[in-house]
């Protein structure tokens, strides 16, 4: 019988946990019938509330279930990667914890397995569960990327997708420490398929991602997949000198031939402020790039695992 490992990290979430091991229990047992064996586990990402407490007491009574528990909060993508390094079976699917991916697709995920796919992605039909300005911005995230980025990424998918073992083994392998798994999961190709589905409210709470932590998670997405931002600059100051050059050139020449003085105030403040501008945004996009290639050449641990629970079926 083939086994499918669900990845849930989690970070303050004491009251979903529960809700999502009663489903956990249901889907488990209706995945039997389609001979298939389903495992759980969760990778507490320092929470501060009982989300320790609760997890244990669940794992200690459901069978299959098992937890790492990280030593402080690394952040999901790196939660996500520790779940992903200690998971064991043929087919492995990240999920939140919230039921904002529901179990019931799983099923179908199967079915496109079966039918010859490695990946299988879940694309949200529509985001109505999110804001406005969440929906807009990630359009745009996604349009920049691809245009951007030779890593195309799938709209509107999240980390929510199957994956097989031999996936998740060539994702492990890379080497980066500032991760952007979406792009990871993608980068590593394979026979990709896609099936779509509408993502309901989260369960209970808040999202944990407020604007400034989507905004730092796509400013990670584009440097870590694309070097445009830093190539534009060599055509952009070509560009700028050029017409500076010619510029010099009607200043020199009606200088020299017709006596017109300099001229005033205006133009000189706005070609200070406009170069000063555009040199200060030329080195805060230097210091993007500069500051992650600081961040990886340290190879410190990409988290830090304290303990380590489980709950296996036959153990005693
Ligand atoms: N999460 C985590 N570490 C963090 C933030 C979030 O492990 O630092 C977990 C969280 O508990 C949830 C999942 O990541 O299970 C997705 O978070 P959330 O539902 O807040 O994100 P959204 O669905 O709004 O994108
Ligand atoms: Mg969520």
């Amino acid at each position: 019988m083939k086994e499918i490992a669900i990845i849930v990290p989690v970070y303050n979430e004491e009251l979903s946990i529960p809700v999502f091991f009663n489903e956990f229990v249901k889907f488990s047992n209706k995945l039997q019938n389609v001979h298939y064996k389903a495992n759980v586990l969760f990778v507490n990402d320092g929470s501060t509330d009982r989300t320790a407490e609760v997890l244990t007491e669940f794992i200690n009574q459901t069978p299959n279930s098992s937890a790492l528990f990280l030593s402080r909060n690394f952040g999901k993508e790196a939660a996500l990667f520790a779940g992903l390094e200690h998971a064991q079976s043929d087919l492995i699917i990240p999920m939140d914890v919230d039921l904002q991916d529901p179990f019931e697709l799983i099923f179908e995920m199967i079915k496109a397995y079966e039918q010859g796919a490695d990946v299988v992605l879940a694309q949200r039909s529509n985001r109505a569960s999110d804001t406005f300005l969440k929906r807009l911005s990630a359009q745009w995230f996604y349009k920049l990327n691809n245009k951007m980025s030779a890593l195309k990424l799938q709209e509107n998918v999240g980390d929510f997708r199957l994956m097989t073992k031999q996936v998740v083994d060539e994702i492990v392998q890379l080497q980066e420490n500032q991760l952007f798994m979406k792009g990871l999961m993608s980068w590593v190709g394979f026979k990709t398929t896609q099936i779509t589905y509408t993502r309901p409210a989260r369960l209970n709470g808040k999202t944990k991602f407020n604007y400034l932590k989507l905004w730092n998670l796509a400013v990670e997405g584009i440097t870590s997949f694309s070097t445009l931002p830093l190539k534009v600059w060599t055509y952009f100051g070509t560009f700028v000198a050029f017409v500076s050059f010619l510029y010099g050139l009607k200043i020199i020449i009606e200088k020299l031939f017709f006596g017109i003085a300099a001229s005033g105030y205006a133009s000189l403040m706005v070609a200070i402020l406009f170069f000063g501008g555009v040199q200060l945004i030329g080195i805060g996009v230097l210091g993007e790039y500069l500051g992650r290639t600081y961040l990886e050449t340290k190879r410190r641990p990409r988290y830090i695992i304290k303990n380590q629970i489980q709950n296996k079926e036959n153990n005693v």
